[in-house]
């Protein structure tokens, strides 16, 4: 996984990602902030009327937390998971590659029709 570079409006929280990027927009995925225009305005705040709040209202934002997105389960960096040999302070992206999510793991109907699922089926929670 590389490293993605998110922003977060400071009015709202809106997070914008350079994976997602905001096709309805205009804007294909794989638009780094930074190439955005100078027009830009964020989505949410410009849809709120909040007023024009543009590309300086943004800043860089680091997920520390990721969902499973099968069974919902949260990977907190601060928290880690200590019980498993994972220590508190470890950024999602530092996890092994044969990082499972604990909680599919031991679900049998899970395991039957979702397999293991990893790091991939992980996403950052954008809270
Ligand atoms: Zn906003
Ligand atoms: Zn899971």
């Amino acid at each position: 996984m590389t490293n993605v570079n998110r922003f977060r409006c400071k009015i709202c929280g809106y997070i914008y990602s350079p994976l997602r990027g905001e096709p309805h927009n205009g804007i294909p995925a794989g638009t780094e902030f930074e190439d955005l225009p100078e027009t830009y305005i964020c989505p949410i705040c410009g849809m709120e009327g909040k007023g024009k709040i543009g590309k300086w209202g943004f800043e860089e934002w680091v997920p520390t937390r990721y969902i499973c997105s099968v069974c919902g389960y949260v990977y907190d960096k601060v928290r880690g998971e200590p019980h498993r040999g994972i220590k508190a302070g470890t950024a999602f992206e530092d996890l092994p590659d044969d990082y499972i999510c604990p909680v599919c793991r031991i679900d049998p109907k899970i395991n039957l029709e979702f397999g293991k699922v990893t790091k991939a089926g992980f996403e950052p929670l954008m809270v």
